[in-house]
């Protein structure tokens, strides 16, 4: 079986190698066990610098994630007002209707006493 790090560049595998790490630490934000190496950048715009990655590090996820779940309590929140403004139309729609059947009712007596007289 052949591995596929066999196939990859230098500067990628340097990011994954041991040889490099800088500190193995509990991240503060995200409780996760973190690896930190120090690494040269083998693509993207900080290309050729060294930096110190944090890998483990689920502090991005877990924004992306509260980010998410405060979307959908908008999206809920949006839906229940959309319910709200549902139920206030239809209730100007049987409004519109009983006026309607008001006229609808009002006219033919109108007629009726207009050729009663
Ligand atoms: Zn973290």
């Amino acid at each position: 079986m052949i591995h596929a790090s066999a196939h990859l560049p230098q500067t990628i595998l340097d990011t994954i190698s041991d040889s490099n790490i800088v500190a193995k630490v509990i991240c503060e934000g995200c409780d996760e066990p973190v690896t930190v190496r120090r690494v040269v950048m083998p693509f993207g715009p900080d290309k050729g610098k060294s930096l110190e990655m944090k890998y483990g590090c689920r502090c991005e996820d877990k924004a992306i994630e509260s980010q998410v779940l405060e979307r959908r309590k908008e999206l809920k929140k949006l839906r229940e007002k959309e319910r709200l403004f549902e139920v206030f139309d239809q209730n100007s729609l049987i409004n519109s209707d009983l006026r309607e059947a008001v006229f609808g009712t009002y006219h033919p007596t109108n007629r009726a006493r207009k050729g009663g007289k």
